[in-house]
C-alpha cells in the first residue's frame, strides 16, 4: 500500500466535510415567515437626505469581520424609517451635529456569514440567522454622530461594533462628554420612533419592524 493510499480515508473525510459546508452555504435560505407583511419600500438614505454622512464599515475591512462584506458603500431603510431618520438629522443640525450611518438594511446572507464567523462567547453581539436581524427587514440602523462643521466622528464611550461592556447603553464609564453624546443620539432617535438596543449604543430598531419581512436582496438588485 502506498503512502497516498494510507492517507486516502483522511482525504475522503476532508472532502466530505468540505462538500457539506459548501452545499449548506449555497442552499442557506432566510427563515420562512407566515402572516401579513407590508410591501417592502427600501429607500436609499442619501437620496432622501444627502447631508446624512455615511461610513459603511461592512463595505471596507474596518469591521469586526476584518474583510469587506458589501460590494457597495450604500445604506437603505424602509421609507417610514428613512423619513424618520431624516427628521432626526435635521433636528441635530442646530446643535452642531449630523448623523453618521454605519449600516442600514442588511441582506440576510450577510447576517449568516457574521453568525458563522463569530465565536460562541460573542454571539450575543450578532443576530441569529434562524430568526434574522431587524437589519434584514430594513428597519434597523447602526449610527453615531459627527460634527456638522468638520464631519469628524464624535467620541462615544465605546467604538462601533466593539464587543465589550463599553457598548452597553447603561455603561457608566467613559467621560461625561462621551456619555452626553451617546444620550443625545438616543434621545433624538427615540423621539422619532426608534428604540435603542441595550447591548449596542449604536443600534436602533424602528418601531414598525414587525410589519416587514426578512429579505435577502443584494444592494445592486434594489
Ligand atoms: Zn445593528
Amino acid at each position: 500500500m502506498s503512502q497516498f493510499d494510507q492517507k486516502r480515508p483522511a482525504f475522503r473525510k476532508l472532502w466530505a466535510i468540505c462538500a457539506v459546508v459548501l452545499i449548506s452555504c449555497a442552499t442557506a435560505k432566510p427563515p420562512h415567515e407566515s402572516g401579513d407583511f407590508k410591501a417592502s419600500n427600501l429607500v436609499e438614505l442619501q437620496r432622501l437626505d444627502p447631508t446624512i454622512q455615511l461610513d459603511i464599515r461592512y463595505a471596507t475591512s474596518s469591521n469586526f469581520m476584518h474583510r469587506p462584506l458589501y460590494p457597495e458603500a450604500r445604506a437603505f431603510l424602509q421609507r417610514p424609517a428613512a423619513e424618520a431618520l431624516a427628521k432626526v438629522n435635521q433636528e441635530l443640525k442646530p446643535l452642531g451635529y449630523k448623523l453618521l450611518v454605519f449600516d442600514g438594511y442588511r441582506p440576510w446572507r450577510i447576517t449568516k456569514q457574521m453568525w458563522d464567523s463569530t465565536p460562541r462567547a460573542n454571539k450575543k453581539f450578532v443576530a441569529n440567522p434562524k430568526t434574522g436581524s431587524r437589519h434584514n427587514r430594513g428597519c434597523a440602523v447602526d449610527l453615531s454622530l459627527c460634527e456638522l462643521s468638520s464631519g469628524k466622528e464624535v467620541a462615544m464611550p465605546g467604538e462601533y461594533d466593539e464587543m465589550s461592556p463599553r457598548s452597553y447603553v447603561a455603561y457608566t464609564g467613559g467621560t461625561p462628554e462621551q456619555r452626553a453624546m451617546r444620550d443625545l443620539l438616543r434621545s433624538k432617535m427615540e423621539k422619532h420612533g426608534f428604540k435603542v438596543l441595550a447591548a449596542e449604543w449604536w443600534h436602533f430598531d424602528y418601531n414598525d419592524w414587525k410589519s416587514y419581512r426578512i429579505q435577502d436582496v443584494p444592494f445592486d438588485k434594489l
